[in-house]
């Protein structure tokens, strides 16, 4: 375990990409990440039996505290994101309710956008107030929202940019200075449709960047996973409670895989962005189109933001039809040939999924009307998310021609 932790600053992120975390492994001299699937390790030294014995010793004693492929994929997204230490979980929701109920108890109050991924607008709507942490809802693309909800007992502001399905972005670094000089402890930015390689949200003042990585940085649609980046003194309070006593961790298997699809995630990157600008102009120009949100375009309201906060602009967008979106999400369902019309997104095959407005009030976002109303101003009846794989653009757009 001797370079266990290889990194080296000076690595570009596509060298980082592949080496960082990985090691030949000394007793096989294998060159790729062995799989681990060992639940538990002979210490060469007597340990205690609680995880909490176990603080200071550097080798592996069981599986949920910690293993050895799983330790090598929290390694490289540590140096892809530029953080001290990673901690990895089953799913992205699994990342999520460990910072959050990890960091937070009865009686903090934590700020979520009004309009973010449903599984953590739902654990923050349904599932916190039961545990007695307060929520607040705010509009991120008016700043002056976020300050007024800012209270005494704030302990977490929870960004995500591109936001899931809206599309919006929010200034990492203009939100980081204004909650911590007001006293918030925790800025926490999901990053999953962002990647480490359009944004690194710790460089730009976020104490914690959470990942699905089910999406772009396994790529492959074939492993579930999440991960939080951060401090290392954080990260390892994370680990005793958000691991050891949540129990939500990585397969090691899923670990292997993931660690395969991160080592291609610049390149892929590259892919996914001009394949999805190709598509994104011919949807602009279809006549039945109505709308394009995508952050590469200059008509996205935030296009100056996206230039200056993203350096590759993602594959993922949002359109809106003349046509009703469920007419034509049922044409997609039979006609497409490449794009697959399912959920999830960030894969190397492009998907498509119709999210209806309706459907997302009633289930996810149900605030005060006033944000439901701006919502339905913002997303119409429903918007289509297309996620834009690493295909040949013209082929997908041949393929979007015969639905539209
Ligand atoms: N964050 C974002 C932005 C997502 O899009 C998703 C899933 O779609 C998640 C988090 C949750 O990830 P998982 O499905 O791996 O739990």
């Amino acid at each position: 375990m001797s370079d266990n932790n290889r990194r080296n600053e000076n690595w570009a992120t596509e060298t980082a990409a592949v080496h960082a975390g990985e090691y030949i492994d000394p007793a096989t001299r294998a060159s790729s990440p062995n799989l681990v699937m060992s639940v538990t390790f002979a210490p060469e030294t007597v340990t205690g039996f609680s995880a909490r014995d176990e603080q200071g010793y550097e080798g592996f004693v069981y599986g949920r505290v910690s293993s050895p492929t799983v330790k090598q994929l929290e390694d490289k997204l540590a140096v892809l994101e530029g953080g001290e230490s990673a901690l990895c979980f089953a799913s992205g929701v699994a990342a999520a309710h460990a910072v959050i109920c990890g960091r937070l108890g009865k009686g903090d109050h934590l700020i979520v956008p009004d309009a973010n991924y449903v599984g953590i607008a739902e654990l923050a709507r349904d599932t916190l107030p039961r545990f007695g942490i307060d929520v607040s809802y705010v509009d991120l693309s008016r700043p002056e929202e976020v300050a007024a909800a800012i209270r005494p007992s704030t302990k977490m502001l929870w960004l995500e940019t591109p936001a899931n399905p809206t599309m919006k972005l929010c200034d990492i670094e203009g939100f980081a200075r204004l909650a911590h000089e007001r006293g918030v402890r925790d800025v926490a930015v999901d990053s999953t449709y962002a990647t480490p390689i359009a944004t690194q949200p710790l460089k730009l003042g976020a104490d914690f960047v959470v990942h699905s990585l089910t999406k772009y940085i396994c790529g492959h649609g074939d492993a579930m996973g999440g991960a939080v980046i951060g401090r290392k003194a954080d990260l390892s309070a994370l680990n005793l409670e958000a691991t050891v006593h949540f129990g939500g961790i990585m397969s090691p298997f899923n670990a292997w895989l993931i660690l395969r699809g991160a080592a291609t995630l610049p390149i892929r990157m590259k892919a996914h962005e001009e394949a999805a600008l190709k598509v994104a102009r011919f949807l602009e120009g279809h006549p039945e189109v109505t709308k394009v949100f995508y952050p590469g375009l200059p008509s996205h309201p935030q296009h100056e933001l996206a230039k200056r906060q993203m350096k590759n602009f993602s594959g993922m967008m949002t359109f809106q039809t003349r046509t009703p979106g469920p007419d034509i999400a049922a044409r997609m369902v039979k006609q497409l040939e490449i794009i697959h019309y399912a959920v999830s997104l960030g894969h190397h095959r492009s998907l498509v999924y119709w999210i209806g407005t309706g459907d997302i009030q009633s289930s996810t976002f149900r605030h005060d009307p006033e944000q439901l109303r701006r919502y339905r101003d913002y997303a119409g009846d429903g918007v289509f998310r297309l996620s834009v794989g690493i295909e040949n653009g013209d082929d997908l757009i041949a393929d979007l021609a015969r639905v539209l």
